[in-house]
Parts: C-alpha cells; sequence; structure tokens
C-alpha cells in the first residue's frame, strides 16, 4: 500500500525540498508544521499546516505545535480491523504513514555557550514525543531522524515505502536519537545543577595534556545522577589522579574487611607500588624506615609499611587509607613527597595539615565507605562500548581451602600475607604477581606482557622479586651502616641506598653517589647479597593466573618464598606443585583468576 499521508517537522532542513517532493510525487499528502512548512511551500509543493490537521493553532511561540491528539492518535493507530481507525475518526483525525522529524538543536545551543534559559527553549518536546510514538508503531509507520536516510526511503516508495524490516531499523535508529537527545540534556542539567559528589568535576586534562577536554561525574541512573564515591575536600585531582583513587580505595576497602585490620596503599599509575595492613614494626625496621624515635598510630604504621615496600615508586604516590586518618599518619605524610590521598574520613587536626600540604594543593578525598557501584560496569576504547559484571566478590579465606601442596599448615600470619598478596594484585594492572611479608608488600610485578600460558610469565615474578632483593637488602648490614654525611635529606638517603644495592652506576653517577658519604663505601658484592638473601623467610607470593611452569617457583625460592597461592588450572599443575614441594613450600590453588585493567 503506498503512503498516503507524512508528517515533516524538521529542524534540520537540508535534504528536505526533494525528501518533500518525492513523497508528494507519489502521492502522499503532507503535514508539516510551521518553518518546514513554509520551506516546503515556498518550493511549490502542496502541504498542509500540521495546525489545520488539528484544527489548533500552535500556541506559546511553538512549545505547543503537534502535541494532540489527532497527530499522535495518527501516528499511533494499530491496523486492527478498523477498531483504532474509528476512534481516530471519531476525533476527526486520519493516519500518518510517515514521520519525518529531527529535534531542536540542544547540543549546539549549549556548545554556543547559550543561555541557561536559552537551552531550556531548545529543549525538543514534540518533535521527540512524536519519534517515540512513531518507532512504537513501526509495524505500520516508518520514522526518519536524519536526511541521510532520504534517498533510501524515496527509493522505496513505488512498492509502497519502507518494509517491514527497514522500519525496525529505522525506530531503532529513532530510539537511539531520542536516548541520546536525552542524555545531553540530562548531562548538561547535571553540570548546571549539581555541585559536589553528584556535580561534574572539569579536570585540567585527560590522561596527557593533549588530552581535553575532560571530566568525570556520577553515573545517571534512573534515580538521578548516582553519588560518585568521594568527594574533593582539597586540590583539584586529574584523570591519572583519580584512577589510582579509585583503584587503591577498593583495595583498601577489601583489605580491611578481609583482615579486619586498617590496611594502606601507595599508588603510582594505577598499580600500588605497596599496600600493606597494621602489623607491628620491629625496631629493626626503624632506621631502614627512617622512623626512629617516631610514635605512630596503627594507620601510620600501615601506610609507612605501604610507603616502604618500593620507596622510589611511591614518590609522589596516591595514598589510601581504610580508616579515618589521624595525627599520627597525617604528620608521617607531612613529610612525604606525594600527590594525594582518599580515605574514609581525616581527624580535624589531620586535614588541616593535609591541606596545608604543597602549598594548599594536595588532593584529599575523602571516600564513602557505604558506596557500593553497581554490579554491571561500562566503558569505551576506541569508540566500542564494553559492559562487564564488576569483580564484585571479595577474596576471601576461601581462596586457601584448596592447599595442593605435602605441606599444608598456614599460620595466621600467614593466611593474612596471603590474602593481601591477592588483594593488592586484585587492583594490580595484569599480568602481576606481588610477594608480602609481615603484612606489608614487598614487592609488586604490574603490567607485564607475559603470556600467563608462556614461559614469559616467569618475568613477572623475577621483577617483582628484584623488588624484594631490593626491599631486603636495605637491612643489610653494609646498607645501614653507609656514612651519609650530615645534611643529605631523607629522600636523597633513600634513593642512596637503593643505587647502592642495585649496584649498576655508571661512573658519573657513581662520582656524584658517593659526595654524599663521610668516606668511600665498600661496594656490597655479589656474593654478600647473595648470602644475605638466604636469611630471607617466610615470604609469600600470590599471582593473578596460573603458573605454566615451574621456573616461576625456581625463582620464588630464592626470595625466601615459603607461601604460595595462585589461580591453578595449568597444564603444568603437577610440575607446579613438585617444585613447590621440592621447596617445602606451602601451596593454595584459589581457582580465582585475578586480572585488571
Ligand atoms: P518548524 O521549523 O517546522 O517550525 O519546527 C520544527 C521543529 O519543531 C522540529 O525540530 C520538531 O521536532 C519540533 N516540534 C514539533 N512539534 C513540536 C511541539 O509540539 N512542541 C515543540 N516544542 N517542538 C515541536
Amino acid at each position: 500500500m503506498p503512503l498516503k499521508r507524512a508528517l515533516l517537522s524538521v529542524s534540520d532542513k537540508s535534504g528536505l525540498v526533494d525528501f518533500a517532493k518525492g513523497l508528494a510525487d507519489s502521492g502522499c499528502e503532507l503535514l508539516s508544521t510551521g518553518g518546514t512548512a513554509k520551506a516546503i511551500r515556498e518550493a511549490g509543493i502542496p502541504v498542509i499546516d500540521v495546525s489545520e490537521f488539528t484544527g489548533s493553532p500552535e500556541i506559546m511561540d511553538g512549545r505547543v505545535k503537534t502535541l494532540h491528539p489527532r497527530v499522535h492518535g495518527g501516528i499511533l493507530m494499530r491496523d486492527n480491523d478498523g477498531l483504532d481507525l474509528a476512534q481516530l475518526e471519531s476525533i476527526g483525525g486520519a493516519p500518518i504513514d510517515l514521520v519525518c522529524v529531527n529535534l531542536y538543536p540542544f547540543s549546539a545551543t549549549v556548545a554556543k555557550g547559550a543561555p541557561f534559559a536559552d537551552c531550556i527553549e531548545n529543549i525538543d518536546i514534540g518533535g521527540p514525543t512524536m519519534v517515540r510514538a512513531a518507532a512504537k508503531n513501526h509495524a505500520r509507520v516508518a520514522v526518519v531522524v536524519e536526511p541521510a536516510d532520504y534517498a533510501s526511503i524515496l527509493a522505496t516508495l513505488p512498492s509502497g515505502g519502507p518494509p517491514a524490516e527497514a522500519r525496525a531499523m529505522l525506530a531503532l535508529k529513532a530510539f537511539s536519537h531520542t536516548a541520546t537527545y536525552d542524555t545531553a540534556i540530562a548531562e548538561w542539567m547535571q553540570a548546571q545543577l549539581c555541585k559536589g559528589k553528584t556535580g561534574v568535576t572539569t579536570l585540567k586534562y585527560g590522561c596527557n595534556p593533549q588530552q581535553k577536554p575532560a571530566s568525570v561525574r556520577g553515573l545517571l541512573s534512573p534515580q538521578g545522577p548516582m553519588p560518585m564515591p568521594f568527594e574533593v575536600l582539597c586540590g583539584t585531582p586529574g584523570f591519572i589522579n583519580l584512577l589510582d583513587a579509585l583503584n587503591a580505595w577498593q583495595l583498601v576497602r577489601e583489605l580491611a574487611v578481609a583482615t579486619g585490620l586498617p590496611a594502606a596503599a601507595s599508588f603510582k599509575h594505577v598499580s600500588p607500588a605497596g599496600a600493606a595492613v597494621y602489623a607491628e614494626l620491629p625496631d629493626e625496621l626503624r632506621p631502614v624506615y627512617e622512623c626512629v624515635g617516631k610514635t605512630l598510630s596503627k594507620t601510620a604504621t600501615a601506610y609507612l609499611r605501604s610507603r616502604q615496600a618500593d620507596p622510589l615508586c611511591s614518590f609522589g604516590d596516591f595514598v589510601a587509607i581504610s580508616e579515618v586518618v589521624d595525627l599520627s599518619t597525617a604528620e608521617l605524610l607531612k613529610i612525604e613527597v606525594s600527590d594525594g590521598i582518599i580515605a574514609a574520613g581525616y581527624e580535624p587536626e589531620a586535614l588541616e595539615i593535609l591541606r596545608a600540604k604543597k602549598g594548599g594543593s594536595y588532593i584529599v578525598l575523602q571516600a564513602d565507605p557505604a558506596y557500593d557501584p553497581p554490579l554491571e560496569e561500562q566503558r569505551t576504547v576506541f569508540g566500542t562500548s564494553f559492559r562487564q559484571s564488576r569483580a564484585a566478590d571479595p577474596v576471601g579465606l576461601a581462596t586457601l581451602d584448596n592447599v595442593v601442596t605435602q605441606k599444608k599448615e598456614l599460620s595466621d600470619s600467614a593466611k593474612r600475607d596471603l590474602l593481601l598478596a591477592q588483594i593488592a594484585i586484585k587492583y594490580t594492572q595484569s599480568n602481576s604477581v606481588g610477594y608480602a611479608k609481615d603484612g606489608q608488600m614487598i614487592g609488586v610485578g604490574a603490567g607485564q606482557q607475559a603470556c600467563a600460558r608462556r614461559r614469559s610469565r616467569v618475568d613477572c615474578v623475577k621483577l617483582a622479586g628484584r623488588k624484594v632483593e631490593t626491599w631486603y637488602l636495605r637491612q643489610h648490614p653494609k646498607v645501614r651502616s653507609l656514612p651519609f654525611k650530615e645534611g643529605v635529606k631523607r629522600q636523597e638517603r633513600i634513593n642512596a641506598r637503593v643505587r647502592y644495592i642495585e649496584g649498576d652506576m655508571t661512573p658519573i653517577e657513581y662520582k656524584q653517589w658517593v659526595t654524599q658519604f663521610e668516606s668511600e663505601p665498600e661496594p656490597l658484592s655479589t656474593s654478600e647479597k647473595a648470602e644475605f638473601m638466604k636469611t630471607l623467610d617466610g615470604v609469600t607470593l600470590a599471582s593473578d593466573a596460573f603458573f605454566p611452569f615451574r621456573d616461576s617457583i625456581d625463582v620464588a625460592s630464592s626470595r625466601g618464598v615459603a607461601y604460595v597461592v595462585a589461580a591453578g588450572g595449568s597444564k603444568a599443575d603437577a610440575e607446579v606443585i613438585a617444585a613447590a614441594d621440592e621447596y617445602s613450600m606451602t601451596m593454595a590453588f584459589s581457582g580465582l583468576r585475578l586480572f585488571h585493567h
């Protein structure tokens, strides 16, 4: 059946005249609104004003033009043996077979920087109503929302207009058109009206300075804008700061629940350089951690431990604390080079100290401990939209139930460290492994291109293992007794010790390095390092996937590893278990892969 009646009402009038002419030439009657009707009429094409069709004039400067039962009855009428048609005719209406609408240019008006009232006036009401009605009734009606479709629609006219499948696809496009239109309105209103956690925060730039504009906001939901899980108390966070904060907060929140202890993390580039729970600090570690004579609260101790896993990497870190930050923790942070912090709260004096840090630009975020994000998460990459269910199940003691080695016993402290290491790598860019000891990560290997099925996973174990070595060798008597000159700063001492341990200085670097000492230190030889490493024991290792070969266990054995947790499920499981048995390790298979990207 040929199309009998079409309603055209468009803001973007490109291609309109040709389209209207094609429709009219095929015998279709045209109905149209003010400006659209004018353009059609001026081209000499017959057109009926909608106001004539409805018997009701456009009112309120065009706010109400097509919102009329004759129009919407005409669009929504079903082919149901004349039942709907009879009702329609009883109000003086007639069926409409094609609706061609595009909407008031809301986004373009906003982009021009128009005043609030102008933007509001550019919210189309009648247009989306017709588009949605026609899309809903696509069983009978064709809906056209963009000029790019005019030509293909004209081509179908000789055979009665777009066939059923094409009408369904046009309807899909129409709903997508109104959905994006309404999203743009809601996001604009969120930006205009909401402040704080439900508002929109403009970021200086994205990942890089050339990535502008950049912003962050709570998700829009059926209940309105969702609050973000944090509030900015001080500073202007950047894109990477917030990625760090949100990952680090999840880590400490999960860790504190799993262990019942205050938890802290020190993040760099969206992976933890360190993470820890509270565990008493032995006196011999105090000089190594540069905190002799300091009274530290439990929370401060947890942060100190997280920071001291890899103090070189933690320089300029983003900190997360599961607890309310106390004075002791704030005083510790005061002297560290750090970018910002997210925590469950702040004692007033602690907040005062942090607000004064970095000339007032230190980023202080207050997390909402009760916040739980939706179970589904979404992101876009290169114009592609991804959805997945969030890794919402917490890592718990059940991951340690399946002990696969001959040695079965896991002490409470081993269990704590195995939970810590797993939770830390759960929020580390994969591939990752992590070593922990005494409630503290002592080596995190992040973002390795290693394939879980190939030998290269061992690279990650080696990389994190080198960090463990550096961490432990900082306790070597020769490192502890380096004769620093008076006035060498704390971070310089930390850096100098690490370079001494690494021992790979160029002659030029060495010349500068040695000026920091009263007398030239004797080198730390490879054999001295190896001897000392033999005294390291009780270390825990967690992997974010299975070990595909025994080599990772061999490497781990030289870093004092006694406890291992991995996903298991490799063809090489038997070989890996045999290796763990040879080194008298206790290993659990968690059945849980922990990749994170
Ligand atoms: P025209 O240029 O024809 O006067 O207006 C076309 C625009 O009006 C289209 O963008 C269409 O979506 C919109 N429109 C159609 N009917 C109504 C209505 O009843 N109220 C409002 N506010 N806009 C409408």
